[in-house]
């Protein structure tokens, strides 16, 4: 069966991901995945931070179905009560005032964009200029491909939309000297996800909350990968106890349902009025359905709590096999559970492979780091697991 799908997708589908890992996963069950041929897998790679809850939450689940058989879709031109309510559970979290529900990461980021574009259009200040770093990730439009400081994904798109500009991170200095006064914002991730879960310095953050303040700059933080329980705390922004003028949210927040979220206080917020922004299945009575799901299960088996201690354990094993393997592995870089396994290179995809081949799925990142975003749900035992194979690996290659 296998075989019949990979011709089907190289017939048919456009070659964008290659040649992908040979597997096709047919059912799931909390942190594990079952293959058309029956294998068994653990997920420590969680749909890349989106499976926060584990595969076929049964609570989840039944949310899901009990709003399949109420209503699916009905269009922004109506009021939506799980929308309205999914706002509230964001904003009652968080210093944002304001939600808007779009459908990814990058959708999100968009409407961050065009927040802080209009917000100072509204003022009649002229700034449009948008600083972000090296190394980010902040999705494949053509403006988040802009502001995402990588050349392999802007190289074929040039000219790229005007008025990204990259800075090195954790470089103060580097984003004060890039600083004009067409400077509209600032967007950072806090974790740097895609690029192998690089944390930014707390100081350096709060330099540029100081600096944004001082300067009437917008601070974004593109909280798509770190949101939503992912490093012990329910966003990033309050792991650093600094807040942003607006953040983005999506992959984790509909629990495996697309949905993204542009969250902002009423001040910058409310330069959106009618007719600015829009969209036709942002937010939608199903997608937001799974939003509160997430909210209220989080709430009831304490996962974001949960996430942050099984973060510390996992970071203390794993800094234990690190002891024990200071040859192979260079470095480990964490927050809660989004954890970075930096192997010197010439392992690193061996590794990875090798992880595979016992069943568990991760992903290789920048190059030579094995990137672990489980499930929020994972056990002390699932992590034992992965250190006994990683363990085991790195003793043998
Ligand atoms: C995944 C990701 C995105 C893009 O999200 P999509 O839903 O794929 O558009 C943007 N920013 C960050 C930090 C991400 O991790």
């Amino acid at each position: 069966m296998l075989d019949e799908i990979i011709n089907l997708d190289k017939k048919y589908y456009m070659n964008t991901f290659g040649d992908r890992l040979p597997v096709c996963f047919v059912r799931g069950e909390g942190i594990k995945l079952f293959s058309d041929n029956g294998k068994e897998y653990y997920d420590f790679l969680g749909g890349i931070a989106v499976n926060a809850l584990g595969h076929n939450h049964p609570k989840f689940i039944a949310a899901l179905k009990n709003q399949l058989d109420k209503v699916l879709h009905t269009s922004s031109l109506y009021y939506i009560e799980n929308q309205a309510k999914l706002a509230q559970k964001i904003a009652e979290n968080t210093f944002a005032d304001k939600v808007f529900f779009c459908n990814s990461g990058a959708e999100a980021n968009e409407g961050a964009f065009k927040l802080a574009k209009i917000y100072f259009y509204k003022k009649g200040i002229d700034k449009y200029e948008i600083i972000t770093l090296d190394k980010s990730f902040h999705g494949r439009t053509l403006a988040t491909v802009a502001a995402t400081g990588q050349e392999k994904y802007q190289k074929p798109y040039r000219p790229l939309t005007p008025g990204f500009i990259q800075v090195e991170p954790n470089n103060y200095q580097a984003v004060e000297n890039a600083v004009t006064d067409k400077t509209a914002a600032i967007m950072i991730e806090l974790i740097q996800g895609e690029s192998g879960v690089h944390p930014m310095d707390l100081e350096y953050v709060r330099k540029l909350r100081q600096l944004c303040d001082e300067k009437d700059i917008l601070l974004i933080f593109d909280e798509v990968q770190t949101g939503m329980g992912r490093t012990g705390k329910l966003f990033a922004h309050q792991l650093y106890g600094i807040n942003p003028d607006i953040f983005t949210a999506a992959k984790a927040l509909g629990g495996g349902i697309p949905i993204g979220a542009v969250c902002a206080s009423d001040k910058i917020a409310s330069a959106f009025t009618p007719g600015d922004h829009g969209t036709t299945f942002g937010g939608n009575p199903f997608s937001t359905a799974a939003g509160l799901a997430v909210f209220d299960i989080f709430e009831n088996e304490g996962l974001v709590e949960h996430a942050g201690k099984m973060g510390d354990i996992f970071k203390d094993k794993l800094t234990d096999l690190q002891k024990k393997y200071g040859d192979k592995i260079c470095e480990i870089r964490s927050a809660g559970l989004l954890i970075g396994i930096e192997l010197k290179t010439k392992i690193a995809k061996d590794v990875f492979n090798k992880l595979f081949d016992n069943g568990i799925l991760t992903s290789l990142c920048g190059g030579n780091t094995i990137r672990i975003a489980p499930p929020l749900i994972i056990t002390e035992n699932d992590i034992d697991l992965f250190v006994t194979n990683l363990d085991d690996i790195l003793g043998r290659i």
